[in-house]
């Protein structure tokens, strides 16, 4: 097969997020094929590691790891720590963009060394364009978000440039040049848009200049937000975490779900009726302020419905919870500390629904799952994801988040009362719930059906292997 004598080169950004599928993208290619191998850090490398093994020894796959060191003082990152979730905020720092610039030098030796034909790497790298360019191959990009998001953020480029915001934070203003009529607030933006940094400024440059991008998606999920709308060609692949097929590979994925804690979760979930248990879990960088912390507790509480809540428990976050709170919800919630295994929990035949920041992940995992969502969008491009979730797609209900803050403490506060009506809303046996449920479901079958042989994302990742090798240096 002329896939055997691929090899591709893919370095993830930092955080779970943009870590985890390209763990599964490299996964996918290597069962084509395709010789992987994978560059990061020493602490990533371990929490990968076993995953890799396991492709390895399981699928016959072709994955190699290389590490180069990260400096993790320049990145303003507690010592021996090369992961955004170290941090007391998920942004992405000056300091930290810096420190990500000094991991040029050690990759541009291993691709010397490894003569890879192609290299893909997370967007947050953008001088890796040019070190494709210095050994004549092509650089594709993956930045870890959708194509609705991707093409969303540049129209909002678009409307920034043309003076199109308004100048109240709160009013609407529509999105111009989408498929489908998208309004955003200008407080909903992410300040990569507002305000961009210089040093975010050479991605857009770095992405122009890349031989094409490529999405965790599937074609049938965004119709009309392919190339047309990215202005680069473009190719679907996903939902990648489809690739974890047996239930070893769900719990361990990138990062380790303790054994006991996925088998207390699971136990408890055994003990629920089908589709009554909410899901909550605002994915692996988020951080709330006391208040909002008790207002979801609260919210969930008065709900009724059964839930189980992954809580992370940083600076405190514990005194938070209203006294009494767990004991009084014994037996129909359940706060799971620590990284839970998300791909077996939204599996689970007792999860009805999935209260989620609309990280990309998170979202794409609920509707492969076929669970509707309760979106409660924080930061980045989460604010155009939970669009699509309820406007776009109508699988999902806004618990009505208003600002778009990797600061917790800039956030707006969603009342209890607002999480409880959110809830009932997408939990309650009505029939928008009813509706939400079918549309997801039919969502999840198609999900499938692409990463199968014939199937969308399938074709497409064998197009890619394609012309990769047609490439290919003599
Ligand atoms: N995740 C997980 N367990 C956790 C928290 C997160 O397995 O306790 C996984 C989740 O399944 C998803 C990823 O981490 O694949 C988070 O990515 P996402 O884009 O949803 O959000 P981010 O963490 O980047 O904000």
């Amino acid at each position: 097969m002329a896939s055997s004598s691929l090899h591709i080169f893919f370095l993830p950004f930092l955080s779970p997020g943009h870590m985890l599928p390209m763990v599964d993208m490299a996964k996918l290619f290597a069962e084509r094929g395709v010789k992987a191998t994978l560059v990061t850090t020493p602490g990533n490398a371990a929490r990968i590691r076993d995953s890799l093994d396991r492709a390895n020894a399981t699928g016959g796959h072709r994955i190699q790891l290389l590490q180069v060191d990260f400096p993790s003082s320049v990145a303003g990152f507690p010592d021996g720590c090369d992961n955004l979730t170290a941090v007391p905020s998920p942004g992405v720092t000056e300091d930290f963009f810096r420190a990500l610039a000094k991991l040029r030098q050690p990759f541009e030796k291993l691709v010397r060394e490894h003569a890879p034909d192609c290299v893909i790497s997370d967007g947050f790298y953008p001088w890796t364009v040019d070190v494709a360019a210095e050994f004549g191959i092509p650089r594709l990009v993956f930045h870890g978000s959708g194509a609705f998001a991707l093409a969303a953020l540049r129209a909002s480029f678009r409307a920034c440039r043309l003076h199109q915001l308004v100048s109240d934070d709160a009013e609407a203003f529509v999105l111009h040049g989408l498929p489908d009529r998208i309004e955003m607030t200008r407080s909903q933006l992410p300040d990569l848009v507002v305000s961009p940094p210089d040093y975010l400024k050479d991605m857009g440059a770095s992405n122009l200049k890349s031989y094409g991008v490529v999405v965790n998606s599937f074609q049938e999920l965004e119709p009309g937000y392919g190339d047309e709308v990215s202005g680069k060609k473009t190719w679907s692949i996903g939902p990648l975490s489809l690739c974890n097929r047996d239930a070893a590979d769900r719990a361990v994925r990138g990062e380790r779900a303790s054994g006991e804690c996925t088998e207390r979760c699971l136990r408890w979930l055994d003990t629920q009726a089908a589709a009554s248990v909410l899901y909550v879990c605002f994915g692996s960088l988020c951080r709330f302020t006391r208040d909002q912390l008790r207002e979801i507790a609260l919210g969930l509480e008065f709900s009724g419905h059964p839930f189980l809540w992954v809580f992370r428990d940083i600076d405190g976050a514990e005194e938070a919870l209203p006294e009494g709170f767990e004991e009084r919800n014994r037996g129909r919630g359940l706060v799971l500390r620590g990284w839970a295994p998300q791909l077996l929990i939204l599996g689970h035949q007792a999860v009805g629904g999935f209260m989620t920041h609309c990280g990309w992940n998170s979202t794409l995992e609920a509707i492969t799952s076929g669970v509707p969502m309760v979106a409660w969008p924080l930061f980045a491009e989460q604010f155009f994801n939970e669009k699509f979730v309820v406007q776009v797609l109508r699988v999902g209900v806004a618990v009505g988040a208003t600002v778009c803050s990797t600061e917790e403490e800039e956030r707006a506060l969603v009342g209890k009362e607002m999480v409880e009506a959110a809830v009932a809303r997408v939990m309650g046996g009505g029939e928008e719930a009813k509706a939400m449920r079918k549309r997801v479901r039919e969502l999840a079958a198609m999900a499938k059906k692409a990463v199968e042989i014939g199937g969308s994302s399938h074709s497409s990742m064998g197009d890619l292997i394609q012309e990769l090798v047609g490439l290919k240096k003599p």
